[in-house]
């Protein structure tokens, strides 16, 4: 036998049973966003290698390790998208769509980042995001953020979640910040581990958000950001703050929150769980005010956030929160006898035309009727829709509760749709 092939470690099949978690949490996302206005945009999975280095940053750890990056068969080098906020840039840039305009996008899709595979990290994993171009006051950062706390509430998902917020002020404070915090952590450089003496050089903000509880240690007596920041950053962070308190968001300023990316300013923000163990960041977002121009755009202010799905999906699996899931299928029809085959493809055929939001799965392959009931069941139908020879005969149909909530009735083929409809809502 030929050695059967699997798929690439960290890229994951979406099997039967678990894709309708998935349409429930990306119907709710589409009807949360559009509730609010936005419009789609779709964008295509790999980009030239060059737009992610220039906007994500040479220095990040999604540039120096995690890229699939290759040659195509011309010698460019292509890399399939790590994120989506670059290349949503790149198409409003390439199109047109985003100097002197507003626009509120969103987009859907997969992502690409070799990263070790573990609960809640993947090679190819899905983002649901949001980019908002052409405004610079704190009040669409609000927005943005209530969008969340919306997907949140109608996930059931509000009180195990966390906002965190801070501000990382202007690129001139955040470069004096930046200064005074390499010269603190110049002098504490023997204690810190390699990894933050490597990130000191390069990335030196990062260091804030190391994992070793010795350097978190030594970073208790850093300079801290917020004595750095510009006067217009804290109004623009004061006024968020203001709107989420009328709305009655709860947050916890986190000042350790500085995100891996280059390109944030201002607000930053992140949800985070505590039902997923240490992959506890569900959504992260913030405001990115010079990435437009960066890959040759026209300044452009924008904020936005996106949200791993997969770990809203083992989050909704873990809380059991999957119970109102609908079944897949609402009517199973059972033919037995001669000419039952034609007669029950016409009639569920029929059926789905009058009442096309109902699910009818029509029996196929003959079989007795014991067998064709045991289908039924295991399709998770409520009804059964029984078709014998005597039925045949009369043109009528039985339609069977499967739950026995409803007694079982033998009406005309013709009042089939109008029964049905009655007893789904019984
Ligand atoms: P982390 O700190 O967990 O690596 P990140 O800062 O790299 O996250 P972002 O680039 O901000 O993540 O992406 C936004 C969201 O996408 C994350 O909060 C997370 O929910 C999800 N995400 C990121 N990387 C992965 C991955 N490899 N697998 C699954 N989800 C991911
Ligand atoms: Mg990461």
């Amino acid at each position: 036998m030929a050695k059967s092939i699997q798929a690439i470690r960290g890229m994951n099949d979406c099997l039967p049973e678990q894709t309708p978690v998935w349409q429930k949490v990306e119907n709710i996302l589409k009807q949360v966003v559009s509730s609010y206005g936005y419009s789609e945009i779709r964008m295509p999975i790999v980009e030239s290698t060059h737009l992610f280095k220039r906007s994500i940053g040479e220095v990040t750890d999604i540039v120096e390790k995690e890229m699939y990056t290759f040659d195509d068969r011309n010698g460019d080098s292509l890399t399939l998208r790590p994120e989506g906020t670059a290349s949503c840039v790149r198409a409003g840039n390439e199109h047109g769509l985003l100097y002197n305009q507003e626009r509120r996008l969103w987009y859907i899709g997969p992502m690409f980042r070799h990263e070790r595979p573990q609960k809640g990290r993947y090679r190819q994993f899905h983002q649901f995001g949001v980019e908002v171009f052409g405004m610079a006051s704190a009040d669409i950062d609000a927005e943005v953020i209530l969008m969340t706390a919306q997907f949140w509430q109608q996930l059931g998902l509000t009180d195990h979640v966390e906002l965190q917020l801070n501000s990382l002020g202007s690129n001139e404070a955040r470069a004096i910040y930046r200064d005074a915090l390499v010269a603190f952590l110049t002098e504490h450089e023997s204690a810190l581990d390699e990894d933050s003496k490597r990130r000191m050089h390069t990335n030196p903000l990062r260091v804030l958000d190391s994992k070793s509880a010795a350097v978190q240690a030594i970073l208790v007596d850093a300079p801290k950001l917020s004595d750095y920041l510009d006067q217009e950053s804290k109004d623009h962070f004061a006024k968020l703050c203001q709107i989420l308190d009328a709305a009655g968001v709860k947050y916890v300023v986190n000042e350790k929150i500085v995100r891996g990316l280059d390109y944030y300013n201002r607000t930053v923000f992140e949800w985070v769980t505590e039902s997923l163990g240490s992959q506890g960041t569900v959504c992260a977002g913030g405001r990115y005010d010079g990435l437009v121009e960066q890959i040759g755009g026209k300044a452009t202010p924008a904020v936005g956030f996106a949200m791993g799905l997969e770990r809203l999906v083992l989050m909704l699996d873990t809380l059991d929160l999957n119970q109102d899931i609908a079944p897949e299928v609402d009517v199973y029809s059972v033919l037995v006898g001669e000419g039952t085959d034609i007669q029950g493809m016409l009639l569920t055929q029929q059926l789905r035309q009058t009442l096309p939001s109902i699910k009818v799965m029509n029996h196929c392959g003959g079989g007795n009727f014991k067998k064709q009931m045991k289908r039924a069941d295991k399709s998770g139908a409520r009804i059964a829709l029984i078709l014998g020879e005597s039925e045949m005969e009369t043109n009528q149909v039985t339609v069977k509760d499967l739950t026995g909530k409803n007694e079982q009735q033998t009406v005309a083929q013709s009042a089939l749709a109008e029964v049905v409809a009655t007893m789904l809502e019984n």
